[in-house]
């Protein structure tokens, strides 16, 4: 294990990609990416976890340390954002394991399992084992804030456990698996822990049916696949060449919506694949900028492109708050504001009180992804009264 790659090519990380686009892992091969900074907080970030949870410490603890992320990238210092962050994954993990110890909690736990196959590794941060209730739990720590990860047939969360129950040979003294996303920075209607059951016997399916047969195509087919796991794919700026395909295609569609004269004109599956391949266009323009901010601070000319100051608003100098009271008195102040609902949850016994207090007002409705966990709404005119016989 200690021979091996920190990341597997066919990590859990990556299963999400490399499950609907085989061809990804050949074309990302050799790609160096460099560790962007959002990277290197979710590292730190992990390892804040990592060390309160072994030491039983809380974050807050750690504000101000400055923290070694195993990259390119500068040390981060820990500040309050990222501890209070960090301290919902903790809270979360300490309420529901409250019975840990050493012999069933597991930090960080690392599995190979090459009877599965080679590249069957990685590093599971939270892995709780309940022998009694025959449950095994298994944690992630997300700290982006950007994309919304959904725990319902989270395919790295399944393949954690998946090694997890193999490296522990647990396979028959376990019944159901639980997987928790802790997503503390970014806002889901079910708030930022989720958690989502699967019985050992889907998993098992799901691991012989699913994963491992796609584990074995990524390592030879160029079928490629493109959708909203090219966001963070290595190739997506390397001329992949479904992208390309796509580009034809968007470039079809907007030759069709010129001769038609209005893309209200398109099918109903037409507008929903240009929608499709806009998202795409749409990451591929991300990975399109980052090169150019790339180039241009390294004072190459990009056509049409220049580099500005980045905007921002306006704040006060440290020694502000004095002047401004001693200036305006309590008029320096903004009024005292209601927490939001989420912010109470977090409250000792918020949660009952948000039960009561708390509602989600109706903002109408707007167009979502098939694959949202949102269910869809109903828009056909059906009569909400019965027609009745002889009536008119
Ligand atoms: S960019 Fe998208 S389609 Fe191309 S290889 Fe990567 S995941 Fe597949």
């Amino acid at each position: 294990m200690n021979n091996l790659p920190q990341h597997s090519p066919l990590g859990g990380s990556g299963a999400y990609r490399w499950i609907p686009c085989p061809g990804s892992v050949t074309l990302s091969h050799g790609v160096e990416e460099d560790e962007s900074e959002y990277a290197a907080l979710g590292t730190t970030a992990h390892i804040v976890g990592e060390h309160c949870l072994k030491k039983d410490l809380d974050a807050w603890e750690w504000i101000g340390g400055l923290i070694d992320n195993y990259s390119d990238t500068p040390d981060i210092r820990v500040n309050k954002e990222m501890a209070d962050a960090v301290q919902v994954y903790l809270n979360g993990v300490r309420s529901a394991h409250p019975n840990r110890n050493q012999s069933n909690f597991f930090i960080e736990k690392r599995f190979h399992r090459p009877d599965l196959h080679k590249y069957f590794y990685g590093q599971s941060d939270v892995a709780y084992v309940d022998m009694e209730a025959r449950q095994l739990d298994i944690w992630d720590l997300k700290y982006g804030v950007g994309i919304i990860v959904e725990v319902a047939r989270n395919p790295q969360g399944m393949y954690y456990a998946c090694g997890i129950l193999e490296e522990l040979d647990l396979w028959d003294d376990i019944d159901k698996v639980v997987i928790h996303i802790a997503q503390p920075r970014g806002f889901h209607f079910d708030g930022p822990l989720r958690e989502w059951e699967i019985s050992v016997d889907d998993l098992a399916e799901w691991l012989h049916d699913t994963l491992l047969p796609a584990m074995d195509k990524a390592l030879v087919s160029c079928d490629t696949q493109s959708g909203e796991h090219c966001r963070f794919c290595p190739a997506r700026g390397r001329a992949c060449p479904q992208i390309l395909k796509d580009f034809d295609e968007l470039e079809i569609m907007i030759n069709e919506i010129d001769e038609k004269g209005s893309a209200a004109k398109l099918t109903n599956a037409q507008v929903g694949r240009f929608m499709d391949l806009l998202d795409v266009a749409k990451i591929v323009g991300a990975a399109a900028t980052k090169t150019a901010f790339a180039r241009l601070s390294a004072g190459k000319k990009i056509p049409g492109r220049k580099l500005i100051k980045a905007r921002s608003n306006r704040e006060f100098k440290p020694d502000t708050e004095d002047a401004a009271k001693a200036k305006f008195g309590n008029r320096a102040y903004t009024e005292i504001k209601l927490k939001s609902p989420a912010q109470i949850d977090e409250m000792p016994e918020g949660k009952t009180f948000t039960a009561r207090y708390a509602f989600k007002p109706d903002k109408g409705l707007t167009v979502g992804k098939a694959s949202s966990t949102r269910p869809a709404v109903d828009t056909s005119n059906k009569s909400l009264f019965k027609p009745q016989k002889g009536k008119k």
